[in-house]
């Protein structure tokens, strides 16, 4: 039996590390995991990577080394088609930086396929934002993010420096959810530690960072009080929090809005609505939402195919509701650690021949942190019964914790408690910012 995964992202990668561990290593399957990069990153760190508190590099877990560890083959590729009736999947031929191929198309063939290749952003057809906004749906754009903030804060800094008072670095953010408000808080942290390091010249108000949403208020999926605490914390470190501002296009100005006003940007960042890959559409058999996501039965098994699994981002697993309006399971980590763990249990039982297990989302709340200023969110269900606000060190010490559970998943408790040891060192060790 041969099991391919395709996305080691928060979900495929906790499930390959199931699967090899439980299958691979005992011979019972031959179980290969395909990304089209060669580390993981968790996904909720891009904002990191982005503003460079994070360093990639020192942070990554190589999927060859860890595969060798917990039983399972990776393979190096990016998936471009699926053939459900021949079982075989289509790779891209993979280029390096300076555009040559090092590595052909290829077709590989599986017995059981998990799909877990996660999302893009979704513009909604905003005219320009494809052109002239950066994303953060990739390592590779959180990386290239950094060096352009790197180079557009030493161009500035130089230019202070030669008596140019009026220079100003402008960073606009389209998205008042998550991953807008924590990059926003974290770019001005990176300001701040920047000019720590030597650009000496970067005072506040040479970075004017301003936060635009459509709805009528940041975060919508906390309570008001938490989300209008996160948004007063954002106003204090003087980022321009615009609500109820719809736009209509990104130009090389900036943001253009329903209004007819001009929000002139340096950088523009589209972190608003998330959508899976177009291509998967044209997978011939499968059945999707509107969101581009494979529909899955409640065992997570493709509608169609029962040897064809997704989870995850890319995954459209729909909700019972009281109204009858279909709800899906949201784009979260917590989202695809579950179905994870759901479709390690039902390919193992697949295996076995036993009746396969449903899904069961349990919502457990929401956590978003500002940087090291402060951190907010909402717990729900054990403890949390009937949902706990939280704020401050303590819903700081809750967000850590989220990613020490994704470590506990691939590392297993020993190597994350060693992680966690070494990441205490490397804070007295390493500059606090990636700064290259
Ligand atoms: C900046 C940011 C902050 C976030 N913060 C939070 C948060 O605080 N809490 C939360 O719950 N969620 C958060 N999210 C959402 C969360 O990251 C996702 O919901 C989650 O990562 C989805 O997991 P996944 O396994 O479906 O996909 P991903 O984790 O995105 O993994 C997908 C994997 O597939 C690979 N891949 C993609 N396309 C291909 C292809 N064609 N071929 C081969 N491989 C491919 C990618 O390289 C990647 O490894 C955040 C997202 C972002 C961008």
């Amino acid at each position: 039996m041969k099991i391919v995964i395709v996305g080691g992202g928060a979900g495929g990668l906790e499930l390959a590390t199931k699967l090899g561990q439980k299958l691979g290593k005992k011979g019972r399957a031959e179980v290969v995991l395909v990304d089209r990069s060669q580390t993981h990153i968790w996904k909720p760190l891009l904002h990191e990577v982005a503003s460079g508190s994070l360093d990639a590099d020192v942070e990554g877990v190589s999927y060859r080394a860890h595969g060798h560890i917990n039983g399972y083959t990776f393979k190096l590729g990016e998936l471009s088609g699926v053939n459900p009736e021949t079982r075989t999947i289509q790779l891209r031929a993979m280029q390096n930086a300076q555009g040559e191929e090092f590595l052909p198309a290829r077709i590989e063939s599986y017995d059981l396929l998990v799909l877990a290749i996660g999302s893009v952003a979704n513009d909604y057809g905003t005219a320009g934002v494809a052109l002239h906004c950066i994303f953060l749906d990739s390592l590779k754009q959180a990386k290239r993010f950094h060096q352009r903030l790197l180079e557009k804060f030493i161009q500035l800094n130089k230019r202070l420096e030669e008596g140019d008072t009026q220079s100003v670095l402008r960073v606009a953010i389209i998205g008042g959810g998550a991953t807008g408000v924590e990059l926003a808080a974290e770019l001005h942290r990176a300001r701040e530690w920047f000019a720590t390091y030597g650009l000496k010249n970067l005072t506040a108000e040479h970075l004017q960072l301003t936060l635009i949403e459509a709805g009528p208020r940041l975060l919508p999926q906390l309570n008001e009080r938490i989300s209008g605490g996160a948004a007063a914390e954002l106003v204090n470190l003087g980022v321009d929090v615009r609500t109820n501002t719809a736009v209509t296009a990104a130009t090389n100005e900036g943001f253009e809005t329903g209004s007819g006003e001009l929000i002139a940007a340096d950088m523009m960042v589209w972190a608003a609505g998330v959508k899976a890959p177009e291509f998967l559409t044209q997978i011939p058999g499968l059945e999707f939402n509107r969101a581009n996501q494979i529909l899955v039965k409640s065992t997570l098994q493709s509608t169609r195919y029962d040897n064809l699994f997704a989870l995850g981002d890319c995954a459209g697993f729909s909700l019972p509701t009281a109204d009858g309006k279909p709800r899906w399971v949201p784009p979260r980590a917590q989202s695809a650690h579950q179905m994870a763990d759901t479709v390690a249990c039902n390919v193992v039982r697949l295996l076995q021949g036993k009746s396969l297990q449903e899904f069961r989302y349990q919502d457990f709340g929401s956590l978003v942190s500002l940087s090291d200023y402060s951190a907010f969110g909402r717990l729900m269900g054990g403890l949390a019964r009937g949902g706990l606000s939280l704020e401050g060190t303590l819903a700081r010490w809750a967000y850590l914790s989220l990613y020490r559970m994704h470590q506990l998943a691939i590392y297993g408790w020993f190597r994350t408690l060693l992680i966690t040891i070494s990441d205490r060192l490397n804070r007295f060790i390493r500059p606090k910012l990636k700064l290259h």
